[in-house]
């Protein structure tokens, strides 16, 4: 069987406009004039879109989502990618559902990593997320087959994964991450229990 070896095309990542509509949904929920401050200074293109609405059966370019999530940074935010976590903070909570949350209950951080992986394929046409370390005490993740990664989606899966933990109730774990656009080999993130009885 042949894959087509030597196709130098890279593929664009497409996103669910479900992504997209809870990003509008948070910078609505910063202030009356929020989205209309942000949708002001938004690429022709992404003011397009969002102003005819994003569908949740309709797939969008990353750019979009990229555009939003930094826009929204600069203007609400201290440009510093801190508001792109809130957004993943508060996408963790529409993402996971009732029944979702009751697990959680039972502390069982490893069910959440699976949860993220399965909730990137509905999210993301490309990509995926890979479970490298399923312990007790350590969780490692990696995000692959992203062409061009940004810190406003790295950051806002970073409060995605936080706010999950916390809702599962292990907030006893150190997260450390790694990201392709701060220049590092691989976006990978790691929860580490911390070591019992170090409190000084
Ligand atoms: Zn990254």
């Amino acid at each position: 069987m042949s894959f087509g070896r030597g196709c130098a095309i890279i593929p664009s990542v497409q996103v669910n406009g479900t992504v997209l509509r809870s990003r509008t949904l948070f910078v609505r929920s910063k202030g009356d004039d929020a989205w209309q401050r942000v949708l002001h200074e938004l690429q022709p293109a992404t003011r397009e879109a969002a102003e005819a609405g994003f569908l949740e059966t309709r797939w969008y370019p990353f750019d979009l989502l990229i555009d939003i999530s930094s826009t929204a940074d600069r203007m609400l935010g201290e440009g510093d990618m801190a508001l792109c976590r809130e957004m993943g903070r508060h996408s963790c909570g529409i993402t996971l559902t009732t029944i979702h949350r009751l697990l959680l209950k039972f502390g069982n951080i490893g069910h959440l990593v699976d949860r993220a992986a399965t909730a990137w394929r509905t999210q993301f046409d490309t990509g995926e997320i890979v479970v490298h370390e399923r312990s007790n005490d350590l969780y490692v993740f990696e995000l692959r087959r992203i062409p061009t990664p940004h810190r406003a989606h790295c950051s806002a899966i970073t409060g995605w994964m936080e706010r999950a933990a916390e809702l599962s109730g292990e907030d006893e774990f150190e997260l450390e991450e790694k990201c392709r656009a701060l220049g590092h080999g691989y976006c990978m993130w790691t929860f580490k229990r911390r070591p019992m009885g170090l409190e000084i």
